[in-house]
């Protein structure tokens, strides 16, 4: 699908609540040039007991706003009957929310629901941070014939204290990018910030790492919004966030910073190419030490070791002017990797004496 603008917006209230903010809300950001309206009538609640949208009779609010204002509308669907009201009440897109996107009964019944109905989807990422799994309510939707999908990036749910709703987890969205090149990719900064003072930092983020456009929850009065209050904009402060948005061009212009470029990149392509040689003959030594830990009876992990490498790789950063604490998110990940390695190691020797 080849979106006709960058960025590309879709905005509007999380929740459709009456037909007035409805209106209200797609007014404000038609005349400020905002092409499709969205608005959410099924909504996906965490707990039960809270607003759980106003269901079918948005619909007709939506077909106002399609007829009255000329926007585009869309609406989330959960399932094969949201599709079929969808459907009949001419909605323009259809989205496809985290928590469905995680389901692939629920993701199959939409696919065959909306396969050969022209209809563009957008579908965001599953709640897991599983890249396979959004690229399979992808491939669902193709293989029924659906032909434009739109991905929308929103981030994954933090299992620690974070800054932000959900954590970015931007290499996801690049790795989708990567499977489907001709995807177009949005951010949804709303429901990843948390808080509407994280949306411009986080569309901007998205712009300068090449996606398309932004899906972002605009309420003509936010603090009142039925759900999502936290993180709405109003309408005159969503254009005046995409108006200040810097767009650096997805490839350059000008001939210099392309080369420039071009060869920056493949000093880093070779870098990574020794990180990963180096992480292989890590690996290697790691693996001898499980051995030697296996036959002199050693636990795999060994804190006050760990707590030495932790001090060194800390040391070492700073005096390279590293961000210590990033440095250590890397250890941390290669030290579980190695500790997986040993007990492997470990479990593959006492399932051969099983079998013995
Ligand atoms: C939404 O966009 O209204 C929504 C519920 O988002 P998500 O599925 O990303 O949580
Ligand atoms: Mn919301």
């Amino acid at each position: 699908m080849k979106l006709d603008s960058r960025p590309y917006v879709i905005a509007g209230p999380c929740s459709a609540e009456s037909e007035a903010q409805v209106m209200e809300t797609a007014r404000a950001l038609h005349e400020g040039g905002i092409g499709v309206l969205r608005a959410g009538l099924w909504k996906p609640r965490t707990r039960p007991g809270c607003f759980e949208g106003v269901g079918q009779r948005g619909l007709e609010w939506l077909a106002r706003v399609k007829n009255e204002l000329g926007m585009k509308v869309c609406t989330e669907v959960a399932c094969r009957e949201h599709v079929q009201k969808c459907l009949d009440a001419g909605i323009d897109m259809v989205w496809i929310g985290a928590r469905t996107t995680a389901n692939p009964f629920l993701t199959q019944e939409i696919a065959q629901a909306l396969g050969g109905k022209g209809v563009p989807v957008i579908v965001k990422n599953p709640v897991s941070r599983d890249l396979d799994l959004w690229t399979g309510a992808i491939e669902r939707l193709m293989r029924e014939g659906v032909e434009d999908i739109i991905a929308v990036h929103r981030g994954f749910p933090v299992e620690q204290e974070s800054l932000y709703r959900n954590d970015p987890g931007w290499s996801v969205a690049l790795d989708l990018h990567a499977r489907f090149p001709q995807m177009p990719l949005l951010c949804d900064p709303s429901h990843m910030g948390g808080d509407r003072k994280y949306v411009r930092k986080l569309s901007q983020r998205a712009m300068d790492l090449g996606f398309d456009g932004l899906m972002v929850e605009s309420h003509c009065r936010p603090q009142e919004a039925l759900s999502d209050p936290d993180q709405q904009l109003a309408p005159s402060e969503l254009l005046e966030m995409v108006s200040s948005l810097n767009l650096p061009s997805v490839c350059c212009d000008d001939e210099k910073s392309a080369g420039e470029l071009n060869s920056l990149r493949l000093k880093i392509d070779d870098l990574d190419a020794r990180l990963v040689g180096i992480l292989s003959e890590r690996m290697e030594l790691s693996r001898k030490i499980g051995e030697v830990k296996k036959s002199g009876n050693v636990s795999v992990v060994q804190s006050g070791r760990w707590n030495e490498v932790v001090s060194h790789i800390t040391e070492l950063a700073e005096s390279y002017h590293l961000n210590p604490s990033t440095v250590r998110k890397i250890f941390d990940n290669i030290h579980e990797a190695s500790i997986a390695e040993q007990n492997s190691i470990i479990s593959n020797d006492e399932q051969n004496q099983d079998k013995a």
